[in-house]
């Protein structure tokens, strides 16, 4: 199948990048790796199929991962899979983060796939965006009229749909350092791993003395948007962590879920993973704890 026509534009600075944005509308495209973007142009799998097909990668500034103790993680929107997988901080302090980017198809796709082009993708399955949540990362949006900040969490309305507007672009993601004696996991289920997630399970906790202060839960591929399942994790907040307290979690999480059939799974099926990924995913985190990570 081959690419529909359209008309490549390269800005140099983010300013053009707005006015380019801003002058054709929804008939220009942000191209970033172009994994997601060019695949559903071929598949004319966009409606209305762009024009402009606007290439951000020559803008300075958007293209980094810095770490810092005090302020924790920024990554700009270009930074790609393979980078956010490979790097120490990230695989030392945001565990979930580097495991979700890590489980992102193969070597090929991870070095185009940026963290921009998943979240802006808003697939019900992106891969980053359940870590995100738990780790409560914000994206910085930025256009003609300035910038905003938004949680990941509330950066989906629905498959495909996020609150980024015509003329913006997603130019960076913030993640604060987890408090001390703190997890995170990301547990993907799919046909062979490197196929887009069926179920994707995202884990963050806090211990204290056997306690869990604070926790969250995020799922990928059971909703139409990724969402936190926020029963689960009342749940356990506060509780001395047992095996039966963690069945009944990965029960109200899978509970709190809502998955559709499709063609890679059945309802019931998602659900039934979301049951066995949530109970491995705290089980993980808790060892992580005990071994000494974040
Ligand atoms: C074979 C294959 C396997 C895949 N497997 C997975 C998988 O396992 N898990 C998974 O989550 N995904 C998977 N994907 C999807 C894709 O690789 C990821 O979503 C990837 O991170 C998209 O990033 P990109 O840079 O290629 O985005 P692009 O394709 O360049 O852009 C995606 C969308 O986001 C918009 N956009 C991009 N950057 C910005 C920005 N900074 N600001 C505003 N809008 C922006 C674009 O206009 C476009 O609408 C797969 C894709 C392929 C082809």
């Amino acid at each position: 199948m081959r690419l529909p026509k359209f008309e490549y534009l390269s800005p140099a600075t983010i300013e053009e990048a707005f006015s380019i944005l801003l002058e054709y509308g929804e008939n220009a495209r942000v191209l970033a790796g172009g994994t997601d973007l060019l695949v559903k142009m071929k598949h004319r799998a966009l409606i209305p199929l762009p024009e402009y097909v606007v290439n951000i990668k020559k803008i300075p500034g958007l293209n980094f991962i810095s770490y810092d103790e005090e302020e924790g993680l920024r990554i700009g929107a270009l930074a790609t899979m393979q980078e956010i997988k490979s790097l120490l901080p990230i695989r030392q302090n945001f565990p979930g983060l580097a495991q979700a980017a890590g489980l992102l198809s193969t070597p090929q796709i991870r070095n185009m796939a940026t963290i921009g082009g998943n979240l802006c993708n808003a697939s019900p399955a992106a891969e980053t965006a359940p870590a995100l949540i738990t780790s409560a990362a914000t994206a910085k949006i930025v256009g003609q009229s300035g910038e905003r900040t938004v949680a990941v969490e509330d950066l989906f309305t629905g498959p495909g749909e996020t609150v980024i507007q015509q003329g913006e672009l997603l130019a960076e993601i913030q993640v604060p350092n987890p408090p001390p004696n703190s997890t995170g996991v990301y547990l993907k289920h799919g046909k062979r791993l490197s196929d887009i997630a069926i179920v994707g399970v995202a884990v963050s906790m806090t211990m204290d003395d056997g306690v869990c202060t604070d926790a969250k839960i995020a799922l990928a591929s059971a909703g139409p948007t990724p969402m936190r399942v926020r029963r689960a994790e009342e749940l356990i907040k506060g509780q001395k962590v047992s095996q039966e307290l963690i069945e009944e979690v990965a029960k109200i999480a899978s509970e709190e879920s809502k998955p559709i059939d499709d063609l890679r799974a059945y309802a019931d099926y998602r659900k039934e993973k979301v049951v066995v990924l949530v109970r491995e995913a705290i089980k993980q985190g808790l060892q992580q704890i005990r071994l000494g990570g974040s």
